[in-house]
């Protein structure tokens, strides 16, 4: 079957593709020539991946598949939460600052890290959670998946994105998530569990094909 993911993100498709397998060819937008992507404004993980779902199906007129990710730190309330891609814009516009750009990976870190040093002895622990939506044919699937954790006081590793070079894994207390193999990350991560759902669903229910 076919299905199209709806990201740019290199990695998240290569991730989709090694979870998926050969029953399932995942295309990607870049290579069905959709460019533009929907304003991500949703309040929860589960409608902005919806919106993003939508988005690609109507453009493509095929299934299609979209994932949300969320960064939840206890003690900041369970922030960034589902802004966790504008952090440091919003937490500069609360504070009366020049904004950075959307996405600036390196300035949401920074503000994650000084807004947890505001809070200090508290505890330093944090979840990834993803939500897939899964448009298939009339029906409208999610599929959840989360990575417990906490947040480290500096950086380390280059591998992965995002916040990984400021996340340790429960699973692998000793180093940051950007500091694992591609494969142990996609094996433990948030958003390969989410995947893993859909993929068990997709094969349990014969679509695999
Ligand atoms: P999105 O769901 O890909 O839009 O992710 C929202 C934000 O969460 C991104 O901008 C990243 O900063 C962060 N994020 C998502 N997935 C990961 C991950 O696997 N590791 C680290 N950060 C992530």
């Amino acid at each position: 079957m076919n299905l199209v993911f709806a990201t740019g993100n290199r990695g998240k498709l290569r991730e989709a593709r090694e979870i998926l397998g050969d029953g399932v060819q995942v295309l990607s937008p870049a290579e069905l020539g959709i460019d533009g992507e929907p304003e991500e404004n949703a309040l929860t993980l589960k409608e902005n991946s919806l919106i993003k779902a939508v988005y690609f199906r109507e453009r493509s007129g095929m299934d299609c598949f979209a994932d949300d990710t969320g960064l939840e730190v206890d003690a900041l309330g369970g922030a960034p939460g589902v802004h966790a891609a504008r952090y440091a814009q919003d937490v500069a516009r609360r504070d009366g600052l020049t904004l950075p750009p959307d996405h600036d990976f390196g300035a949401n870190i920074d503000t994650l890290l000084r807004e947890l040093s505001r809070h200090p002895g508290a505890p330093r622990t944090a979840r990834f959670r993803s939500v897939v939506t899964l448009l298939l044919g009339d029906r409208t699937l999610f599929f959840e998946g989360t990575l417990e954790g906490r947040i480290a006081t500096e950086r380390s590793g280059s591998g992965g994105f995002g916040y990984d070079p400021v996340f340790i894994a429960d699973d692998y207390p000793d180093c940051s998530v950007a500091e694992l193999p591609e494969e142990t990350k996609n094996a433990i991560s948030h958003r390969g569990k989410a995947l893993r759902a859909m993929a068990l669903w997709l094969q349990e229910n014969g679509y695999e094909k």
